[in-house]
């Protein structure tokens, strides 16, 4: 569904990602983990068309969509969630999330992705009219991930959703990633938290230093010593 090639990112001089390369197949929940500072982000924006790449390629459903303007990655079926949440504090639950619907096509179906949001996180319903500054750091990230769903994404890209929120929300939030995938969305999720990332990955990829170095599924990885060693403490 998602084919990366050799893709090559700087921020000015300084190489940030060298040459990644990586697949994800349709439906998949697809997650990358790294330490701080590996480039997640960096690929999770090159992703988003939110920065241009230096070299390499980058298809999307059998199309090259490396030089795609930012506006139109929305419009080919890719939706960001960022790091931080990025909501309009000021405006409201409904307003953040109508927000994500501006597109005619993902517009056309407003009422229904409202429903289906809403049935994903019962949570905000109370809040629709509340300023998304007044929710709780979860009820915020949940508001991040349902904006990004009012898009009717075919890829959800994730940066970090689990940054600041205790063990109990993040878990009730890798749930909710979950169920938006098993109804057909494919994600891909980058993550500090490696042992929660990998519990709900199909797959997963290991990126340091701007370089994926190891692949496999879950449980494969889990039972490499040096991956053990560097990201679950054990
Ligand atoms: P974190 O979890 O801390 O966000 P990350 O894995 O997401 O880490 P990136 O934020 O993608 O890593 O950073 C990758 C490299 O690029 C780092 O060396 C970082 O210092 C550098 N970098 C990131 N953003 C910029 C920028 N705007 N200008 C210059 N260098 C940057």
């Amino acid at each position: 569904m998602l084919e990366v090639h050799d893709l090559q990112v700087a921020y000015g001089p300084a190489p940030a990602l060298w040459g990644v390369s990586f697949v994800l197949r349709p439906r998949e929940l697809l997650c990358v983990v790294g330490p701080n500072g590996a480039g997640k982000t960096t690929l999770i924006h090159a992703l988003a068309g939110m920065l241009r790449s230096r070299g390499g390629r980058i298809d999307f459903e059998g199309r090259d969509i490396t030089a795609l303007p930012p506006h139109r990655f929305c419009e080919a079926g890719i939706a960001i969630v960022p790091e931080g949440r990025r909501l309009f504090g000021g405006m409201s639950v409904r307003e953040n999330l109508e927000i994500g619907s501006l597109l005619p096509a993902a517009k056309a179906y407003r009422a229904k992705s409202m429903a289906s949001v809403l049935a994903l996180f019962p949570a905000l319903q109370a809040k629709l009219g509340q300023a998304a500054a007044e929710l709780s750091g979860g009820q915020q990230q949940m508001l991040a991930i349902g904006r990004a769903l009012m898009a009717c994404p075919r890829l959800l890209l994730l940066d970090e959703p689990s940054l600041g929120l205790s063990p109990l929300i993040v878990s009730e939030m890798f749930s909710a990633i979950q169920r938006v995938n098993a109804e057909g969305t494919a994600v891909l999720l980058v993550e500090q938290n490696v042992a929660m990332a990998l519990r709900v990955a199909h797959r997963a990829y290991v990126l340091e230093q701007g370089r994926m170095v190891a692949e496999g599924t879950p449980d494969a990885l889990m039972q490499r010593d040096e991956i053990r060693r560097a990201y679950l403490g054990s």
